[in-house]
């Protein structure tokens, strides 16, 4: 019987089992695929959790976020302006290549037992926990549900926020790496009708100045479905990317559903995606997983210490999570809703924005 079973292997599971781990419950971690493995995402960590991204890494792993490049500003190129952000204090740039496998390696250095190629297949019971797997069945009395935004255990959360006209839309997440000569330290986001595409520095090498950049869209399936499409969609972005040259296959993954935060069901945790999916243009995904992991362990810590019952640890982090990662997800749908709105309407609200630096830091601190 372990204390705590948690399943997926991303930043919010890697986060709940290091840090159940690190209060001395007795953990075991099951992940579907291996590491290290490419992700789509825009690589960009919100500064918010990078302090305890450096309590969760272990040792061998601290010049990862420390070497790692730093974001200082976004811009948004939307209906041929360019709207600066400042971002303060800055993000990191971290691929997920090396990010997701370190804290996998950090959660069994600290004393996690860790087994990749496992799906679990059914969890049953509401405290103690039977996990069936494509290994064997274990047993747990909690359980942190950490399967990411679209998995077998974590689909009964969807149809999403909006309704079922979004989850008729097909959106679809596209990433590379490529190189590019000098590129600023920001992170550039190209809207176009039906998606935006990401781009920001990954590496770089002092001495060619030559730097790894990440180009990673969310675009509507009948718009595009490849990233040398999705170049043609923004005037900008097709000039800057005919100079790159690919460093990486693309990978891709649909759906792309968005929906409000759900941390809880029938005493089972939900962590990291498989709690809400934030829209990826406000870059906190991996922040927010990060942090909802840590907080879904340490409400668990009085449970495994015969202090509550597992229901009450389940609506204590019911709670915490609402007060304190919710606000994100409002403030990241209304954004969304402005971006969405006709071209019509949005121009002289961007013109705005455009004049207004203090109107947007603030939009920047909304969703954080
Ligand atoms: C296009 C796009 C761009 C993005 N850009 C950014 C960005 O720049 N910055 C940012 O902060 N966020 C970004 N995000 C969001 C970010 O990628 C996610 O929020 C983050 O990965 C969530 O982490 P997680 O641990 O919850 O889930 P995941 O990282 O998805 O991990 C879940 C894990 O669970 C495993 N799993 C699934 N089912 C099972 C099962 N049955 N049994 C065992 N294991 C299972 C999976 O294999 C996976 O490894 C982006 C997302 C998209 C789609």
């Amino acid at each position: 019987m372990y204390d705590l079973i948690v399943i997926g292997g991303g930043p919010a599971g890697t986060s709940a089992a290091i840090t159940a781990a690190q209060s001395g419950a007795r953990v075991l971690l099951l992940e579907k695929s291996r590491f290290p493995r490419h992700k789509v995402c825009g690589e960009f960590v919100s500064a918010e959790s990078l302090s305890l991204l450096g309590h969760l890494l272990s040792q061998d792993f601290a010049p990862l976020l420390h070497n790692s490049i730093r974001i200082f500003e976004s811009r948004i190129f939307l209906d041929g302006k360019i709207l600066h952000a400042r971002i303060s204090p800055p993000a990191a740039s971290i691929p997920r290549f090396y990010l997701d496998a370190a804290l996998w390696d950090s959660a069994q250095n600290c004393g996690v037992e860790v087994l990749e190629q496992t799906t679990v297949r059914k969890i049953s019971g509401q405290g103690p926990f039977s996990i069936e797997s494509s290994r064997q069945t274990y047993e747990a009395r909690a359980v942190i549900n950490a399967t990411g935004r679209w998995s077998n255990l974590s689909m009964s959360a969807i149809p999403d926020a909006n309704g079922d006209r979004q989850s008729r839309t097909k959106w679809l997440g596209v990433k590379a790496h490529f190189t590019e000569m000098s590129p600023s330290l920001s992170v550039d986001l190209y809207f176009f009708p039906g998606g935006y595409c990401g781009v920001q520095p990954v590496s770089a090498d002092s001495e060619t100045a030559r730097s790894n950049i990440n180009a990673c869209a969310m675009v509507r399936a009948d718009v595009a479905t490849t990233l040398a499409e999705v170049f043609q969609q923004n005037p900008e972005l097709r000039e800057r990317s005919r100079h790159w040259q690919p460093l990486s296959s693309p990978v891709s993954t649909s759906p792309l559903i968005f929906r409000q935060p759900e941390p809880v069901e029938e005493n089972i945790l939900r962590a990291g995606d498989a709690a809400a999916f934030v829209d990826p243009f406000v870059g906190d995904g991996i922040s927010l997983a990060l942090r909802s992991g840590a907080l879904a362990a340490q409400c668990l810590q009085p449970f495994f210490a015969g202090r509550s019952s597992l229901a009450e640890a389940a609506v204590n982090y019911q709670q915490s999570y609402k007060n304190k990662l919710a606000s994100v997800y409002r403030a990241s749908s209304q954004l969304r809703r402005l971006l969405n709105l006709p071209p019509a309407v949005r121009r002289p609200l961007i013109s705005v924005l455009g004049k207004s630096p203090r109107l947007r830091d603030y939009l920047v601190t909304k969703t954080r």
